[in-house]
């Protein structure tokens, strides 16, 4: 338990079990139900959160309503440099933080300092954004008449996070929403409430040093309950959600229902396409990391490769022997490339799921075992699969967050490959690797990849911060993060101004009386 001891006394934070209590507005005070928490890396307890209850929802909504008041008059860059300030803070912890990510979620330590490294990235980002949230002005068709648009603050922001990107999805939403006037309420995965909760003390010191109320960023730890009053809450304009496809399709009905907005980031079911045109050895890099890296628990991870016959054989045997040689184990130790799946029903979905395929036909070719003995003691290890495969396998189609690589042929020409890519319900990540301009641009074009993410040459996991990120279809149509994301975090309002003595009406429209 040394990350956490560790980033918790780095913290202050002293009482962490058996009941979590820390006096603050991220709810759990009122309840009696608590929640152990055990890494996925060992096996041990490493904390017990106590759960809130939905009085205690209702506490942090309405301090963060308070907080909202004062929050919109602050001047867009001064809300900047609290985010500046933010991300300093977060540079300091980066090292304990990274380690706490990778403990209590199990993925390796290089890939917790990189959610860390994003948190600081999207800080950055979002105080140059702090002075660029700009609107449009038009010409008006009326003489001595100006028009423009603004953008304004929503209110209150509802963030529901995934287990697998603990701190950094929220941060993606948080800042953007912090610079554009919200505050946010977030509600983290009931899996990994620790690194929440240091989060929420990083900004504490932050907004307490600039005399500013905590309830411009709350936590509340609780589990899909507050997840779903959140949803149904008309108090929150704005809920982004990121998860399961079965949680956005509840989440987005309860909010739609309200005629609220929400920002919907859900699986993916993504691919490869490897053309016969291929530079195989940059290919493999991309499908090994893309498939195993964080064991398979990433929404972009590679989850189908598309390969031409012509090439099928040579590939199937270099990932034959490059899977017998990766290195699984903790994911804090040096070396360690393939981390444990973050619980055992997670383990149980895996093993499930390459029975049914086999059911179904497909052909294990490698993996699929559950670790046992020395440094495998907490029974989330696994050793990640290939299964050769059809696109239209039941199971293919659906999502399993776990190391599962299906192969599939396809031949002719590049727009077969793409008929395969695009044949799920799914449109999160995609990739080709080609050296063909013709096979290149076909998969970009207007008849290409359905994705919200399409790649030349690069794998589908993992993105900058500097992009929009989303998906289409079951994927939600979601875009978080950079490029022009930051206008769903916003109502835009469009003005008229008259400064002559007249009043013509729009339309040429004569209304004398
Ligand atoms: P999950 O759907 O089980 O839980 C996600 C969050 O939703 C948790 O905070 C949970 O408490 C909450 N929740 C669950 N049911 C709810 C309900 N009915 N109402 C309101 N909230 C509810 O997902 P998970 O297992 O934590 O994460 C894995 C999934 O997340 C995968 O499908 C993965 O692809 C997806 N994911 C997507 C993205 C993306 O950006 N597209 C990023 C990360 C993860």
């Amino acid at each position: 338990a040394t990350a956490v001891t560790e980033m918790l006394e780095k913290l202050g934070i002293k009482e962490i079990n058996p009941a979590y209590s820390t006096g603050l507005n991220w709810g759990g005070q009122n309840n009696k139900e608590v929640r152990e928490i055990y890494s996925p890396a060992d096996g041990n307890l490493i904390a017990s959160v106590r759960m809130a209850t939905e009085e205690d929802y209702d506490a942090v909504i309405r301090k963060a309503e308070e907080a909202f008041k004062v929050w919109r008059t602050v001047p867009a860059p001064k809300r900047g440099e609290i985010v500046r300030q933010i991300g300093n803070k977060l540079r300091e912890f980066k090292e304990p933080l990274g380690k706490l990510v990778s403990y209590e979620m199990g993925k390796i330590l290089q890939e917790g300092l990189g959610e860390v490294q994003e948190m600081i990235d999207i800080c950055d980002f979002a105080v140059g954004l702090s002075r660029q949230l700009q609107g449009s002005t038009m010409h008006s068709e009326r003489a001595s008449h100006r028009m423009y648009d603004q953008y304004h603050p929503l209110g209150i922001v509802g963030v529901i996070s995934a287990f697998n990107f603990p701190v950094a999805v929220w941060s993606w939403n948080a800042m953007l929403a912090a610079v554009c006037g919200d505050v946010t309420v977030w509600k983290p995965s009931e899996k990994t409430p620790l690194t929440a909760l240091a989060c929420q003390h990083i900004i504490r010191d932050v907004l307490a040093d600039n005399e500013l109320p905590e309830g411009i960023f709350s936590v509340i730890i609780g589990d899909a309950k507050i997840g779903s009053a959140m949803a149904h809450d008309v108090r929150v304009p704005l809920v982004s959600a990121t998860g399961s496809t079965r949680m956005g399709k509840k989440v987005g009905e309860a909010v739609g229902a309200r005629l609220g907005k929400s920002l919907l980031e859900l699986g993916g079911n993504n691919a490869i396409i490897m053309t016969e045109n291929a530079d195989i050895e940059m290919a493999l890099r991309a499908v090994v990391f893309g498939a195993v890296g964080t064991c398979g628990q990433r929404c972009t991870s590679t989850r189908r490769l598309i390969i031409h016959d012509s090439i099928y054989n040579d590939v199937k045997a270099r990932l034959l022997k490059i899977y017998p040689n990766l290195p699984i184990g903790n994911p804090l130790s040096d070396g360690t490339l393939v981390g444990p799946l973050i619980d055992k029903d997670a383990v149980e979905m895996f093993t499930n799921a390459l029975d049914a395929v086999q059911k179904e036909g497909g052909k294990l070719l490698i993996g699929g075992e559950v670790l046992e003995g020395e440094g495998y003691e907490s029974g989330t290890y696994v050793t990640p699969a290939i299964v050769e495969a059809k696109n239209e396998y039941h199971l293919v189609q659906e999502e399993t967050f776990a190391p599962i690589l299906y192969l599939i042929k396809y031949s002719g020409s590049v727009e077969n490959a793409i008929e395969i890519q695009n044949g799920v319900k799914q449109g999160l990540s995609s990739s080709i690797f080609s050296t063909n301009m013709l096979e290149t641009e076909a998969f970009l074009s207007h008849w290409g990849s359905d994705c919200g993410i399409a790649n030349v040459n690069i794998g589908t996991s993992g993105a900058e911060i500097g992009g929009a990120f989303g998906g289409e279809k079951e994927t939600g149509g979601g875009r978080e993060s950079g490029s022009d994301a930051w206008k769903v975090y916003m109502r835009r309002q469009t003005n008229t101004i008259n400064f002559g003595r007249e009043l013509p009406l729009a339309q040429g429209i004569k209304f004398d009386f």
